[in-house]
């Protein structure tokens, strides 16, 4: 029996934009309030890895040259990942991370990236803008406030599978047409927030809550 929450923070070394690694930081001292420990493991290139060890899984934003490095590493995890999204624990994926469960992930650079391919979206290019700025958006848990700064458009393929994070109050979000920022999939969230996003504290508390239930999980199916 342990009271250690374990986290994976995928590429952790490679994908870390903007303070992302805070959203780690902020969940570990709300776990700490509750009575938790929290060990963070950084999965990255050559790594072994299954999901099920752990109680969250977190995924940052990335530049395209690390994202096109990580892209020929990740295909080992794809079974993992998309068993554990199915099954309906907990992850958060921002920007770069967010791309990567999609189907491909268009660069500036020309190239297109073979995504996970895991839920039925894309990512793509166009050359007259990136999408940089400050962002609000209205989600299930209030108005989020954050920070956005790239240039792939994402575009949901499925639309009953996929439900947008939020609303668009200011700026893009997934793409200038939608006006709808990130994914929601079960208990996975896919955001461009960065700031980081859990700074908005109902919506960290939230996930928080979502990972004990997960880390209960855990000890009940190895007990
Ligand atoms: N490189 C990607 C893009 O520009 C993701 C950026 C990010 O993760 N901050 O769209």
């Amino acid at each position: 029996m342990s009271d250690t929450i374990k986290i994976a923070y995928l590429y952790e070394d490679l994908m870390n934009t903007y303070g992302d690694s805070g959203d780690v930081k902020i969940l570990a001292f709300l776990l700490k309030e509750q009575g938790y420990d929290t060990q963070v493991d950084n999965i990255s290139l050559d790594d072994e890895f299954n999901a099920f060890d752990y109680d969250f899984l977190f995924w940052g934003g990335g530049q395209d040259f690390e994202q096109t490095v990580v892209a020929k590493d990740l295909v080992r995890h794809r079974q993992t990942i998309q068993d554990y999204i199915e099954a309906g624990k907990p992850m958060l994926c921002i920007c770069g991370g967010y791309q990567f469960l999609g189907k491909y992930y268009e660069t500036v650079g020309g190239d297109t990236i073979q995504c996970l391919d895991i839920l039925p979206f894309h990512t793509v290019f166009k050359a007259d803008s990136r999408m940089i700025g400050d962002t609000e958006y209205q989600t299930e848990w209030g108005t989020v406030r954050a920070f956005e700064n790239h240039s792939g458009r994402t575009y949901f393929d499925d639309k009953k599978k996929l439900k947008p994070l939020g609303k668009m109050i200011q700026g893009y979000g997934n793409n200038p047409e939608d006006k709808a920022e990130g994914m929601r999939y079960k208990n996975t969230i896919g955001s461009y927030s960065h700031g980081p996003i859990l700074k908005n504290e109902n919506i960290a508390r939230a996930i928080a809550n979502e990972i004990i239930q997960s880390h209960n999980d855990r000890l009940a199916q190895t007990n």
